[in-house]
């Protein structure tokens, strides 16, 4: 039986416990909301087998979620059987078998600017499946907020001039923004499914409160 996450599982990205007082407040606070993914049933925790969706039985996703939330037993892998996209994000590990998952890390997982390393995976390396993982308290939303500290950091710690720094941020800005964590998930695998058809998809979430995976509720 799948459980919804309650209010009380989860943080949200100012680092707060969500109650239902404080809900629509932050919503407008922060980007995700993940109080906003609870209410509208788009995340789904797997603590046991029977959680994990049938539509994912026999897939790489299956195995992925058995590893890593349930712990289950390391099985041995010569070969890779999955293609995982996820967030650069220090706070982000995967408990997985050796040789299991090709990995591209990058920011936000955002993989447009990595599709001939999606293309070789799937051809060359064979994979079954690709699997996203957004998480929750993202670095790469509302970067605007963060183009002061940005720019600091460079002048400060690299000598640049501001406005090099600036520009440098602004340039690559609406490259790596990516909204909120879930949609952008979703929309990322929506994509992926239309560019190489017939590969699975799925997105996940990863919440770095917990460490766990949570399985994406799609429209
Ligand atoms: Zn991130």
């Amino acid at each position: 039986m799948s459980k919804m996450i309650s209010l009380g599982q989860l943080t949200n990205q100012c680092g707060n416990k969500l109650s239902r007082n404080d809900q629509s407040s932050h919503t407008t606070k922060c980007s995700l909301g993940l109080n906003e993914a609870v209410n509208k049933n788009k995340l789904t925790i797997v603590l046991s087998e029977e959680d994990i969706p049938s539509r994912f039985k026999n897939t790489p996703i299956e195995l992925l979620l058995r590893y890593h939330n349930l712990r289950q037993t390391f099985d041995k892998y010569d070969k890779a059987k999955i293609l995982v996209g996820m967030c650069m994000d220090n706070r982000k590990h995967l408990h997985i078998p050796d040789n299991f998952a090709y990995i591209i890390r990058s920011a936000g997982g955002n993989l447009r600017y990595s599709e001939f390393k999606v293309s070789y995976s799937i051809s060359v390396g064979d994979v079954e499946a690709i699997v996203l993982i957004g998480h929750n308290n993202c670095g790469m939303t509302n970067l605007i907020s963060k183009e002061q500290k940005f720019v600091n950091g460079l002048v400060q710690k690299c000598g640049w001039e501001e406005e090099t720094a600036k520009q440098h941020f602004r340039s690559y800005l609406p490259m790596f923004e990516i909204g909120n964590e879930i949609d952008f998930v979703i929309g990322e695998a929506k994509r992926l499914r239309e560019k190489y058809k017939s590969m699975l998809v799925v997105p996940l979430f990863y919440n770095v409160e917990d460490n766990l995976l949570y399985i994406v509720e799609e429209d």
